[in-house]
């Protein structure tokens, strides 16, 4: 979903809706080996990376980082560096686990869906220091018993989804990439799309946008920071061990 995002802002600067902070986008994830659409989305996003780096419009206001083998030692230094924690797996399928605590700790304010701990720090920090989008994990979980969400419908039904889904095997990426993995992630979206990404894309796209603006106001967005640093002490391990014995373990 992120992938497609960056579509969107590719396209809005070539129009010249230019951000008024320059945005990097950082992304620290490892695939499986067999897992070939997770390797697919990686590809693309190294794709991404390349066609905005050499792109002159959009290179000053849009960066794209694939941190290659992320892992804690990485996470050392990105997490206390980033300003947006993003938290954006379909609800239902647990957005986060810990990271999002060790993002809010740092200051980090969270983007994301109400799902896993993203709707503990939710209740902690209040809805003004933090984003949530997309459908509820009860309304997903109905998607999957009825059978009725169809990625194809919205490709077929909205212009600006398929313009963006379309990007992946344009002409630009093709140039960088490898044309069967492009090939391959597209019709993954266009024809199945399991985790449903084009059923939130639109609510995310909203609702990033307001981020980037809520960001300007810089004492604004300082208090948000605060609010969540200072929220945070609920995830202490000492809190989360102390529960798990009263609740589970029961040691003397
Ligand atoms: C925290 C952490 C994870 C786990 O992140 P979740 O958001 O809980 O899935 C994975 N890798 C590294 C390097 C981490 O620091």
């Amino acid at each position: 979903m992120n992938v497609l995002y960056i579509i969107h802002k590719y396209f809005e600067i070539k129009k010249g809706n230019k951000p008024k902070t320059p945005i990097t986008m950082i992304f620290g994830a490892k695939a499986a080996p067999a897992y070939t659409i997770a390797k697919d989305i990686i590809h693309a996003i190294l794709c991404l990376s390349e066609v905005i780096r050499s792109d002159a419009d959009v290179s000053p206001y849009l960066n794209v980082v694939m941190l290659e083998n992320y892992n804690v030692t990485y996470a050392e230094k990105v997490i206390p560096a980033a300003d947006i924690s993003e938290q954006i797996s379909l609800a239902s399928k647990e957005a986060s686990g810990t990271g999002n605590m060790k993002f809010m700790l740092n200051g980090a304010v969270t983007l994301g869906t109400e799902d896993g701990a993203n709707v503990e720090i939710h209740q902690f920090v209040g809805d003004d220091n933090i984003y949530i989008f997309g459908e509820s994990s009860e309304q997903v979980i109905r998607h999957y018993e009825k059978e009725d969400y169809s990625s194809e419908k919205f490709y077929d039904e909205d212009e600006e989804i398929a313009k963006m889904v379309d990007f992946l095997i344009s002409k630009e990426m093709f140039a960088v990439g490898n044309k069967k993995s492009l090939i391959r992630l597209y019709m993954e979206i266009v024809t199945k799309d399991w985790f449903m990404t084009l059923l939130d894309i639109k609510d995310y796209i909203r609702v990033k946008e307001q981020v980037f603006a809520d960001y300007e106001d810089r004492q604004g967005w300082a208090k948000k920071m605060l609010v969540n640093i200072g929220k945070a002490g609920f995830f202490s391990s000492d809190r989360t061990i102390a529960q798990y014995n009263d609740d589970i373990w029961k040691l003397k």
